[in-house]
């Protein structure tokens, strides 16, 4: 079913209440009835992309670029992290929450780094791991650090599960959501066995003078109120050409983030899968994560 229709069903089954009012502006009901944006061309596109522009534009006071840009050819992405580096300093928590305008109030982070003590079970038992840990100093002595962010599934169950297919996998692997046509049902956050999507309960706010300006469609333009969200790799960033490293692999410190082209033999993230000791999370789900943590050291 997609959302058209499942908004007709639920409208006729709930006397009409989720259609905005009589009254409502007209970009209001352009944004109800706007397209799904896998079935847009080019101009439609070009057309609802000006519309935000100029709706982000009123609201923000500033110029936000929305891009629309799509997969570049030959490429799928893939991500490595070294577990014998991490550090713990959520630098790459901070720096995803600037570049993808996440809300700062209520709070969402697509990054949670997991903390372990050494000797303890870990890759099993996640939820045993401290998410809230506040030491004087990172690393914590005898603990060490496990990012955990959208793992970017081949086989990934929150598409499966979606009843408007308002999320899916695009061609370069980036596992994406249409805000617009998001219902907010959650079935995909109950779907991922890695807790990475987030639900706006509440109208995600930003500082102004903190938004970021440069933004994609289907990544970290502003979002709104009952969408789900999650980690796109910074789709606004890999898919310039030449493409930029996602916030996260930027900030680093420690340089424990890797980021590449798995259809390169000669990228570095390649090189790594092929000589490291590497793991994938919950590999016996079979959603087939393209995040692989490797050991260095
Ligand atoms: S920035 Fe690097 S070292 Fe710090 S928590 Fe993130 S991955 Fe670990
Ligand atoms: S990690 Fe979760 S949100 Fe990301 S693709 Fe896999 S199932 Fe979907």
């Amino acid at each position: 079913m997609n959302r058209r229709n499942f908004l007709k069903t639920a409208a006729l089954g709930v006397g009409g209440i989720l259609l905005p009012a009589k009254d409502s502006p007209a970009s209001v009901w352009e944004a109800f009835f706007q397209k799904y944006y896998r079935e847009m061309n080019d101009k439609e596109k070009k057309d609802v992309v000006a519309r935000l522009e100029r709706e982000y534009e009123e609201k923000y006071k500033k110029h936000i670029r929305v891009k629309s840009a799509a997969p570049l050819p030959k490429v799928l992405y893939g991500y490595g992290l070294d577990l014998s580096r991490c550090v713990g300093c959520r630098r790459c928590v901070y720096a995803c929450v600037t570049e993808n305008n996440q809300s700062r109030n209520p709070q969402i982070h697509y990054i949670t780094v997991l903390q372990f003590k050494q000797g303890e079970k870990w890759v099993s038992d996640l939820e045993e791991s401290n998410k809230y840990y506040n030491p004087e100093e990172v690393p914590a002595p005898e603990h060490f650090y496990m990012p955990v962010q959208c793992q970017q599934c081949e086989r990934p169950p929150c598409v499966k599960v979606c009843p408007t297919q308002a999320t899916w996998k695009e061609p370069d692997g980036i596992v994406v959501v249409d805000y617009n046509w998001c219902i907010g049902c959650r079935y995909c956050m109950a779907a991922c066995p890695y807790g990475a999507r987030k639900f706006n309960w509440a109208e995600p706010t930003i500082p102004v003078e903190e938004i970021n300006t440069e933004t994609h469609y289907l990544g970290n333009r502003p979002r709104i109120k009952g969408c789900v969200e999650k980690c796109t790799f910074c789709i606004q960033r890999v898919r310039e050409n030449p493409g930029r490293y996602p916030a996260c692999v930027e900030i680093c410190p420690v340089g424990a983030r890797k980021f590449g082209n798995l259809l390169d033999p000669e990228s570095e993230i390649r090189m790594l899968i092929e000589t490291k000791r590497v793991f994938r999370l919950k590999e016996e789900l079979n959603t087939q994560p393209k995040f692989y943590y490797f050991f260095s050291l």
